[in-house]
């Protein structure tokens, strides 16, 4: 089965890129545009939540930021996928925050996309 992946930015250049890389690879991209619109986005993903490999979040985004959202999910059926980060934030104390949160990975932009799908195939397939 295709694997499916939910990416959460509210930048939509880097949705359409790092979209655009994932899909390019095999896997089924839900775009969302911040935290909010991720959580809304998986209601509706509810009945089939194994159908969900991954998510990937941003952390600087209006609405909700990506750590929120992170312990949010934590708080949900989803809460065994997999959460890998791709932000600018580069912050010790950010990137441990992110880690307690329950985050998988921490990746920084600009984004390298080989750098990218190896951290995305290195997730899907440890779960
Ligand atoms: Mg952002």
């Amino acid at each position: 089965m295709e694997k499916h992946i939910l990416f959460i930015d509210d930048s939509p250049t880097i949705r359409s890129s790092v979209s655009f890389c994932l899909r390019n690879a095999g896997y089924k991209v839900t775009e969302a545009i911040d935290g909010e619109d991720g959580l809304q986005k998986m209601e509706s993903m509810k009945e089939e939540t194994q159908s969900l490999s991954l998510i990937i979040t941003d952390i600087n985004m209006p609405r909700m930021d990506g750590i929120t959202f992170i312990l949010k999910v934590k708080e949900t059926e989803f809460k065994f996928v997999p959460i890998l980060v791709l932000t600018t934030e580069a912050e010790e104390s950010l990137i441990k925050k992110g880690r307690e949160a329950g985050a998988a990975g921490w990746l920084l932009k600009p984004f390298q996309p080989e750098q990218l799908l190896w951290a995305v195939k290195k997730v899907v397939w440890s779960k």
